[in-house]
């Protein structure tokens, strides 16, 4: 494990978090089990008093759950991570860890909606109360800081406007008032983005997205730095009970191993669909980090080894033609979540956030207009085709 902190990403994604298992085998065998055999009442209280090391139950831990853990701990250069269920229930597992009732939370206005809803109707409950402001705007962050502040919360890029938060600011900001800076590395994945370099002290993920990279799992991690945090999370993970499992992590461990080749390519086709698209007569305006006239070009060119696959545009004619473009598209499939090999178009207004209303869409930034492409890594021609002929249909 240590001799893998020391290679290059690419290859860290194929090594880490592989060990030695019985027989031999190159990738680690899948215990698809939900308990441990003792030896003697003796081995099972050592293993409970943590006097010995060793597996009693899955919600606990569990080996093939744990080597994935490793690796995507080496990938963000963190101390240890905690497998969950899905990328919400890594989110909760941070916000119960580190919450009481009293405590305040700054979020990113632009965040994955369900996290704006835990925090907004779930937590709030238990009166932990939340502000949301638009965190790629220093200012506003400071701003919103209180006495009981415990968290600030990062999506960047945020969804779906791509906003773009400058993590070594706002991770000043943090440690200048006692709290923990969280961030949602999940657009970016720690081959683009590595949020504990720039003063980060937790990092989320949906691993549903680019880490298993394959439309075929929902799940998790929490990645920490030290022992102490990792204990106490891995206790309340515990007890809330969101844990992956062990097949669902055999899967993300597979397909971590081809994650530097899949943001490599993402990226170069998103660069070029982006500068089609800002060049397309139907296309009012492009966000996508890579492009000169993204809003924080800067920031993103600190903060990322390259711009990722995930674009927002905005099409001339608003609702009508979002809804011709959905139905004329074939390649690119009509679905959300985002980060698998294929590409995902998604049109909010009349989809995801419908039922919302107009108003209350523009409040948070969702214009009639507005499509997410999540760029797979189909060859780039192809993708430019199938947007081109269905944008040509509007
Ligand atoms: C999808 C997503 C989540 C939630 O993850 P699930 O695996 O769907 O629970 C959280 N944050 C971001 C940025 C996401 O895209």
């Amino acid at each position: 494990m240590s001799k893998v902190n020391n290679l290059n990403i690419e290859s860290k994604c194929v090594h880490a978090g592989i060990g030695e298992y019985e027989n031999g085998p190159v990738v680690p065998p899948i215990y698809q089990t939900s308990t441990f055999k003792f030896e003697s009442a003796d081995h099972g209280g050592a293993l409970f008093a943590g006097k010995q090391k060793g597996y009693i139950y899955t919600r606990m831990q569990n080996p093939t759950i744990e080597a994935m853990e490793d690796a995507v701990a080496v990938l963000e250069g963190g101390y240890k991570s905690l497998g969950c269920a899905s990328g919400m229930a890594a989110i909760h597992t941070v916000f119960a860890s580190l919450l009481k009732a009293g405590d305040h939370v700054v979020c990113s206005k632009s965040v994955y909606g369900p996290t704006n809803t835990l925090l907004a109707t779930v937590l709030s409950k238990f009166n932990i109360e939340s502000t949301f402001v638009n965190t790629s705007d220093i200012k506003k962050v400071e701003e919103a800081i209180n006495d009981n502040t415990k968290i600030i919360y990062i999506e960047t890029p945020g969804n779906p406007t791509l906003e773009t938060t400058d993590l070594e600011a706002v991770a000043k900001i943090a440690h200048n008032n006692n709290a923990k800076l969280v961030v949602d590395n999940t657009f970016m994945s720690p081959v683009l983005q590595r949020p504990f370099d720039f003063g980060t002290d937790i990092i989320v993920h949906s691993m549903t997205k680019f880490l298993n990279g394959h439309a075929d799992v929902v799940a998790g991690i929490v990645v920490v730095k030290d022992e102490e945090t990792y204990l106490h999370f891995r206790k309340t993970l515990n007890q809330i009970g969101g844990v992956i499992d062990p097949f669902n992590s055999f899967l993300v461990h597979r397909g971590l191993k081809t994650l530097a080749l899949r943001m490599k390519k993402h990226s170069e086709n998103a660069i070029v669909i982006a500068e089609f698209l800002e060049n397309h007569p139907k296309v009012e305006w492009v966000r996508f980090p890579g492009l000169k006239s993204f809003p924080n070009y800067e920031i993103a060119q600190k903060q990322h080894k390259a711009p990722g696959g995930m674009i927002s545009f905005e099409l001339k004619g608003g609702l009508e033609a979002g809804k011709i473009l959905m139905n004329s598209v074939e390649l690119c499939q009509l679905a959300v979540s985002l980060g698998g090999v294929e590409s995902l178009i998604q049109h909010p207004a009349s989809m995801t956030h419908l039922t919302m209303g107009k108003e209350a869409r523009e409040t948070a930034g969702i214009t009639d207009g507005l499509v997410r492409l999540s760029v797979g890594i189909e060859n780039v021609d192809d993708i430019i085709d199938d947007l081109s002929r269905a944008l040509e249909k509007i």
